[in-house]
């Protein structure tokens, strides 16, 4: 059953200047003869995203976006777990915001994986069956309702959606939701490379050259590349990979591989470039929050009270906490929504944060408290401790003048296009590819891990002093990235590289129909 919504239809506040075939034109005019449509020319986006923070924020964004530059439907799908996170009220039932319609499917796991106890090949094979299933039947739902969807976009570790796709007849795209360089590297993994990476997936420290890509080592790989086992228990995530890569494959047989990617030409030329006889890459980001993009707009305010966070914010007043602070002066700590911190990581930087007189603000999520115990409870005036906040605003913030990430894509991008220098603690999966390609354009330094895959305080506190200090190397980091927040904006701003690709993209989807 859906929710009767009142839709206050936002999309064609601004004028489309999507360009159209005279061919497609002709097309839509005949079938509107036929069959009366309720507009003409209706483009309707399903996005269709993984219910993990890291995924739902850039497919928002760009929802949000071809809302704008297409003045088209969009209709906005993630999981039944990952919807209930989103909007606590709805009971698994439809939203509407103005601007994104909200459908969840079922993925067979409606109260949500166990990420700890889950067996990760169970996942991918029930969510697979049962997704293939119920995403059908939405697409037939907004079919009968008269909402026909014109084109299917889906997030990573979702490979099936193409094959919905294809059943109806409609045109599928994968949307890469990081850089350019690691689907590069996934590429040539899956083409030819996967034996010479295997052979020394155990040698961090050995050089790799992949075609058009600068040489890197194994450790540089994302971490389901270099997986030696095959009972590792994230090797389901690399099969999840190759059959995005299979169908990647299929589509360019028939020429209709198509992949929107969160990044931007400026800052990745040589990896876009390293597939381009392959594979068609649109980059079309950074994938900016509204906040940033759209300040002042009404679509900022549509935002705002959207529901894109999967986790409750903090009720603490960081924001204003912030405001007391100088300029520059703050240190922002996160690693963002999945990384479960080590309890000797979690000491080395309360140990570090407690002796160094730089104020901190440091995200530490419910389910890594336990680690901690009391002692974040001792903090005192230097230092905040928030469970969740809004990271973008704390980013924007004059007072921060540090971010030590993770290395989430989502956190790269975030940091540099509100030109706040990172000190990069890798993790897992893409985040270690992310530091490499941050620190070679200069947006931060890398720290070095111990031998546990700690960052020392001692090492953090050399990082810190690299980027935040009077040094040539700070000033250095801190010159780039004020140039490459420039560029991100200009990227995706009017006329901007991004802002090009993606109308190209939408006029192209547009002579599809
Ligand atoms: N984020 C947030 N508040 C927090 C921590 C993270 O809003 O306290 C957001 C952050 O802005 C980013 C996303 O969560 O958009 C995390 O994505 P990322 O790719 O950086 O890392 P992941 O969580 O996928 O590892």
């Amino acid at each position: 059953m859906w929710t009767a919504v009142d839709r206050q239809d936002k999309r064609h506040e601004e004028p489309s200047t999507v360009e159209v075939s005279a061919t497609s034109r002709y097309y839509i005019a005949t079938k509107s003869l036929v069959k009366p449509r309720r507009r003409t020319m209706e483009q309707h986006f399903l996005v269709v995203t993984y219910a993990a923070q890291g995924h739902v924020n850039p497919a928002l964004h760009l929802c949000r976006r071809l809302a704008r530059v297409a003045g088209a439907r969009v209709t906005f799908s993630t999981s039944i777990s990952g919807h209930r996170r989103m909007f606590a009220s709805s009971a698994d039932q439809e939203v509407d915001d103005g601007v994104v319609c909200y459908v969840p499917f079922s993925d067979g796991y409606d109260g949500g994986f166990d990420r700890e106890t889950g067996n990760r090949d169970e996942f991918r094979l029930r969510a697979k069956s049962v997704g293939t299933r119920t995403l059908a039947a939405i697409v037939r739902s907004l079919q009968q309702r008269g909402r026909p969807v014109t084109c299917i976009i889906h997030t990573l570790l979702l490979p099936w959606v193409a094959d919905v796709a294809h059943d109806h007849g409609i045109p599928s795209v994968l949307y890469w939701i990081q850089p350019a360089t690691v689907f590069a590297m996934y590429y040539h993994y899956f083409h030819g490379y996967d034996g010479l990476i295997a052979s020394h997936g155990h040698d961090p420290q050995f050089e790799v050259t992949l075609p058009g890509l600068p040489p890197f080592k194994i450790r540089d790989l994302p971490s389901f590349l270099s997986i030696t086992r095959p009972d590792d228990p994230y090797a389901a995530v690399t099969d999840m990979f190759r059959e995005t890569f299979d169908v990647l494959d299929r589509e360019e047989a028939n020429s209709t591989a198509r992949v929107l990617v969160n990044t931007f030409e400026e800052l990745e030329g040589d990896a876009l470039a390293a597939v381009a006889g392959q594979v068609k890459l649109i980059p079309i980001g950074p994938m900016l929050p509204s906040p940033l993009q759209l300040e002042g707009t009404k679509e900022a305010k549509g935002m705002a009270s959207a529901g894109a966070d999967l986790f409750k914010p903090d009720e603490k007043h960081y924001m204003e906490w912030l405001d007391s602070k100088p300029e520059k002066s703050v240190v922002y700590v996160s690693f963002g929504s999945l990384a479960v911190m080590k309890k000797r990581q979690a000491e080395e930087i309360l140990r570090w944060l407690k002796e160094n007189r730089k104020p901190y603000l440091w995200v530490v999520r419910k389910e890594n408290r336990g680690e901690l115990g009391d002692k974040l409870e001792e903090e005192g005036e230097g230092g905040m401790v928030v469970e969740w906040c809004s990271q973008v605003r704390v980013l924007s913030h004059p007072a921060v003048g540090c971010f030590v990430t993770h290395c989430g894509w989502n956190s790269t991008v975030e940091s540099m296009v509100c030109g706040v220098p990172m000190v990069a603690v890798p993790q897992w999966s893409d985040q270690v590819t992310n530091a490499m390609l941050a620190e070679l354009r200069g947006l931060g330094v890398r720290g070095e891990l111990d031998g546990e895959g700690v960052l020392q305080g001692a090492e953090l506190c050399r990082c810190l002093e690299t980027v935040m200090g009077e040094g040539e190397r700070g000033k250095e980091v801190r010159k780039r990235v004020a140039m490459w927040k420039e560029r991100a904006r200009e990227a995706v701003g009017e006329g901007g590289s991004s802002d090009r690709n993606l109308r190209a993209f939408v006029g192209e989807i547009a002579s599809l129909k």
